[in-house]
């Protein structure tokens, strides 16, 4: 597949970081050749967290050799050589190109291949520039830092290989990474982040807390919770529940199949069948050859049933597809009763499992998944109705933020483009604009962190998605919103407006909790595996000192207690010593120990150990059965 070229525009949005990592792609290349004089350098890139420069080399780098090339490279920042423009003609750029001049610190024996080849591909009205730093020169359309003392710490990362424009038929080069910061310790505090969050992979963790599991005979991409993600999970459900009760949503519940003629209806079939499970179709068969025997012979009146032509008449209506959104349903649930003004905004939610097909090679831990259960919602209103219910559903994402200790997020607000309706957008241009105007001005008035991205709607609407970084600064995207104006039409759904006219309705689409699959996993990198006690798969563990039996009816009667509040509460009577059992319950992140002896029994006391925090010292038992119950009612964090 050919890589896209970046156009002016694009380059011209680069950011301050990006420019900087681009320009030390630069000082990586003149590096390069100081040691190969002959390499031949293709595309040079920011990149996430990065930069990257593709070169063509006999000598196979290797990380051995970074020290070497960062030797070269410290140099030159050195130098503080100035990144220097020149704009020359097409025919001074071939010119240079066939001398090897481009990409390189000096003429070469050998042409610049691949930067000829990029000149060819540059648009005629294109202006072609130049960028030089000391004796480099590259062909380059910019941006850089003004000079190559302003890149101020950087670090080779990784090499690997990659087609020539990501096209196998072409030639096979060697990428070099490599990362760049404007100081030192944003380098170092980089590092250490990864460093954190290899300790804290959702995957890792997953596996060692007893959270979820993958098994490759259930299938790939098909997450099963063990009691301790359970435990999560039920949590999260009660939070959803209750936010939406209160903020006036009705629970609906619908099956995880459906005929294929609702998806044809919403229009997801055929545009999303990629995404779909493939269908299942039901056989036009006899009953009475289907079954096993020893079953009743089927009545006459029975089969005649069976042979009859289904409703829609059409040989494709018994073709049944797994659900890969829970919209059509919903739609069809505002559509199974009549509606007036009165009843809107209506505001249905669902905790739906959803599966998509998503290609086995991206596939990754509980991030990308095949089986998914949404904090979904539908609020269906009329457009006076919309700046207050989007209002109201963006609130509702703060307060989630807050509850979790989010710090930063980025709300990205997708619009269309215009001259791509009927294409990659529906055909509605005054609904798209008064819907983007509408949310553009909710998102401003709301004070919300948010950036509007141009060409990247869904096909029914703008979109919003949610970007989140964890305590440690990792980034995950955690879910979508989505403003629909197609389905309800589609659906052909109606209410009866007060001047007693049908009208179609808005629809909201929003998923503040994004999937369980997704946020759990977020969660578990988030927290480090270290969740508040509401959130805590193991609440409280009580730790026997000794095994007497005076000792274990005591603390199996605390147990009960605690079970009787609700409480996630085990008991490790073991025989074996405190210490040791004390280790066991740090190791799963129990939340709460309760260490019990003897003669904290006698004393009618309960030593309390809370996990990363050690012991917090005795307390009566009614007081720390108290604070726990406290802190969970709160949702403390
Ligand atoms: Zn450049
Ligand atoms: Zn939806």
């Amino acid at each position: 597949m050919e890589e896209e070229r970046k156009t002016p525009e694009m380059r011209a949005q680069m950011t301050e970081i990006e420019r900087l990592r681009h320009s030390t792609a630069h000082v990586l290349a003149t590096a390069i050749l100081k040691i190969w004089p002959e390499a031949q350098f293709a595309a040079g890139p920011p990149v996430d967290n990065g930069f990257y420069y593709d070169v063509d080399l006999p000598h196979r780098i290797s990380p051995e050799d970074f020290e070497k090339i960062e030797a070269e490279m410290k140099k030159e920042i050195k130098a503080n050589h100035s990144f220097e423009r020149m704009e020359v003609s097409r025919d001074e750029a071939l010119e240079l190109g066939k001398k090897g001049r481009l990409a390189a610190l000096t003429d070469r024996g050998q042409p610049s291949k691949f930067k000829l080849d990029i000149i060819e591909n540059i648009p005629a009205d294109e202006k072609i520039s130049l960028y030089r730093n000391g004796d480099f020169i590259d062909l380059c359309a910019g941006p850089h830092v003004m000079r190559t003392g302003n890149i101020g710490a950087f670090k080779l990362t990784s090499v690997a290989s990659a087609y020539y424009k990501g096209d196998e038929k072409k030639p096979q080069l060697q990428r070099i990474y490599g990362t760049a910061f404007k100081t030192k310790k944003e380098l170092d505090d980089y590092f250490a982040m990864l460093e954190e969050a290899k300790k804290r992979d959702h995957r890792k963790l997953g596996r060692e807390l007893e959270i979820f599991v993958l098994d490759d005979d259930v299938g790939p991409g098909l997450p099963m919770w063990l009691p301790r993600g359970a435990a999560i999970i039920e949590e999260l459900e009660k939070l959803a529940k209750e936010t939406e009760f209160a903020a006036g949503y009705q629970r609906v519940r619908t099956p995880h199949i459906a005929r294929e003629t609702l998806y044809k209806k919403s229009g997801h079939l055929p545009y999303y069948a990629e995404s779909m499970f493939p269908p299942m179709a039901l056989e036009d068969r006899l009953p009475s050859l289907s079954r096993p025997t020893g079953f009743q012979p089927v009545e006459e009146s029975d089969r005649q049933d069976a042979d009859r032509p289904s409703q829609a008449g059409s040989p494709t209506s018994d073709r049944y597809y797994l659900k890969a959104m829970n919209c059509p349903h919903h739609h069809k649930l505002f559509a199974a009763v009549p509606r007036s003004y009165r009843d809107l905004p209506l505001r249905l939610a669902e905790y739906g499992t959803c599966y998509r097909y998503e290609q086995s090679g991206e596939l990754f831990g509980l991030m990308r998944v095949r089986s998914m259960q949404m904090n979904d919602a539908h609020l269906y209103m009329t457009p006076e109705q919309f700046e207050a219910e989007f209002n109201a559903v963006n609130e509702m994402y703060l307060n989630y933020f807050k509850l979790f200790g989010i710090e930063k997020y980025l709300m990205r607000f997708s619009t269309h483009d215009p001259s791509k309706l009927g294409q990659k957008f529906v055909d509605e241009p005054e609904l798209w604009k008064q819907t983007e105007a509408m949310t553009r001005n909710v998102l401003k008035n709301s004070g919300i962190n948010f950036v509007e991205v141009p060409n990247e709607a869904a096909f029914y609407g703008p979109k919003i998605d949610v970007q989140a970084w964890s305590a440690i600064g990792r980034e995950f995207s955690i879910a979508t919103n989505q403003v629909d104006f197609a389905q309800p039409r589609r659906f052909d759904l109606r209410y009866k407006d007060r001047d007693n006219v049908d009208k179609v309705p808005l629809c909201i689409h929003r998923a503040p909790l994004g999937t369980h699959e997704r946020f759990v996993g977020f969660l578990i990198e988030h927290y480090a595996g270290n969740f508040p006690l509401w959130l805590s798969p193991e609440q409280v563990r009580i730790l026997t000192i000794g095994d007497e039996p005076q000792l274990l009816d005591y603390s199996g009667a605390i147990l009960d207690e605690l079970r009787g509040h609700q409480l996630r509460a085990e008991i490790d009577a073991s025989t074996d010593k405190i210490n040791g059992k004390i280790q066991r319950a740090e190791q799963m992140k129990v939340h709460t120990m309760f260490v019990i002896g003897k003669r904290d029994m006698e004393a009618g006391v309960i030593s309390v150990r809370v996990h990363g925090r050690g012991n917090l010292g005795a307390k009566s038992r009614g007081e720390a059965i108290a604070d726990i119950l406290s802190s969970i009612k709160e949702r403390r964090s």
